[in-house]
């Protein structure tokens, strides 16, 4: 049940379409009890209303981020709150539009937000207090009040509340240990959190609440609604930058202020990509300069490797698959090795 289309193609026709394409995200902690039918009824409804995007399925919810035509739209929000466990189902709209998806994936995973802790470490029915984004643009002003940033560092390196604290967390499972180890003493704070949608609020506020903090907030919503409030009721935005999506967007100005580096020359960028060789595919950000300057790609060995012929490319690839496996290293290290592919040739 997979849209077997390239990528090329999938682009087409979307550009062919002639009708308004909407990005829109939900979730919702509840039990579903067989997350595999439930995955497979939602895929022919979805593909009916021709719907793309990714969706993850557990045994603990839903979460979704879609591009949905406009047409379809209300009536792809009564299908879904058709459903008992959805019917008070919020859905947030993107601020910026664009190509979000190019196709439907739906996939069941074992946890809606894997932040990998042990299950008796939170309770989904102990969970942060939710503000609204305006009510949270005042209360973060407290003077008790500690913002946390609850998503992995490339995310806050493009966009953040003004003084949050930004864990420098690389992987979703470092986070809560390590957001819970930097608070350690501001049990008696006022502690603010937010992400992107606010699915990862839900479960880490929990968990914080569980290590004893007393008083733990959670923007409702996330940075998604955040920013959408804050333009509607004409408010100085307190987060600046970008907004980081998981789509190939990218991310969503909020504010003009640019607060990240390309990661190749220093100068002002915040533009995320994935290098060119899909060997790599390493996500970092690149300047314009820079993107004419090493064709789009992360390093200029990696430049090079798609310079050569596909035939050397896939035999290179292979010796250093192979080399990842004998030295047992976590895949995550492939793309350091291939910047290295120059002195294995
Ligand atoms: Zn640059
Ligand atoms: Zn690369």
């Amino acid at each position: 049940m997979y849209n077997k289309k390239s990528k090329i193609e999938l682009k087409k026709s979307l550009d062919r379409e002639s009708f308004n394409r909407i990005t829109c995200s939900f979730y919702k902690y509840c039990s579903i009890n067989s997350p595999e039918d439930f995955r497979n009824e939602l895929y022919t409804n979805l593909e009916n209303y021709n719907i793309l995007g990714r969706i993850y399925v557990s045994y603990e919810g839903i979460n979704a981020q879609i591009s949905i035509p406009e047409h379809s739209l209300d009536q792809f929000k009564s299908y879904i709150s058709s459903f008992k466990i959805f019917k008070d189902i919020k859905f947030k709209h993107a601020v910026e539009e664009g190509i979000s998806f190019l196709k439907l994936k739906i996939l069941v995973r074992d946890e809606i937000v894997a932040y990998k802790v042990p299950k008796d470490s939170y309770d989904m029915n102990k969970t942060g207090i939710h503000l609204k984004p305006v009510d949270f643009n005042n209360s973060i002003k407290h003077k008790d009040a500690v913002v946390v940033d609850m998503r992995n560092y490339y995310e806050s390196e493009v966009g953040r509340f003004k003084n949050a604290v930004i864990p420098d967390a690389h992987f979703s499972k470092e986070l809560l240990p390590k957001v819970a180890e930097i608070l350690e003493d501001k049990k008696d704070k006022k502690v603010h959190l937010y992400c992107t949608g606010g699915i990862r609020c839900e479960k880490a506020s929990s968990y914080l609440i569980n290590q004893g903090f007393k008083e733990v907030y959670q923007l409702e919503g996330g940075i998604i609604q955040y920013a959408h409030d804050i333009k509607e009721n004409n408010l100085k935005s307190e987060f600046i930058g970008k907004n980081f999506v998981f789509d190939d967007r990218m991310g969503e100005r909020v504010t003009n202020d640019v607060i990240a580096q390309c990661h190749q020359c220093t100068a002002s960028s915040d533009q995320h990509k994935n290098c060119k060789n899909d060997a790599c595919h390493l996500l970092f950000i690149q300047c314009d300069k820079c993107a004419s300057k090493y064709n789009d790609c992360c390093s200029e060995a990696c430049n090079e490797f798609i310079s050569l012929d596909i035939d050397t490319q896939k035999k290179l690839r292979k010796d250093i698959n192979k080399k990842v496996s004998s030295a047992k290293l976590s895949t995550k290290f492939r793309p350091k090795l291939y910047k290295l592919f120059n002195y294995w040739k």
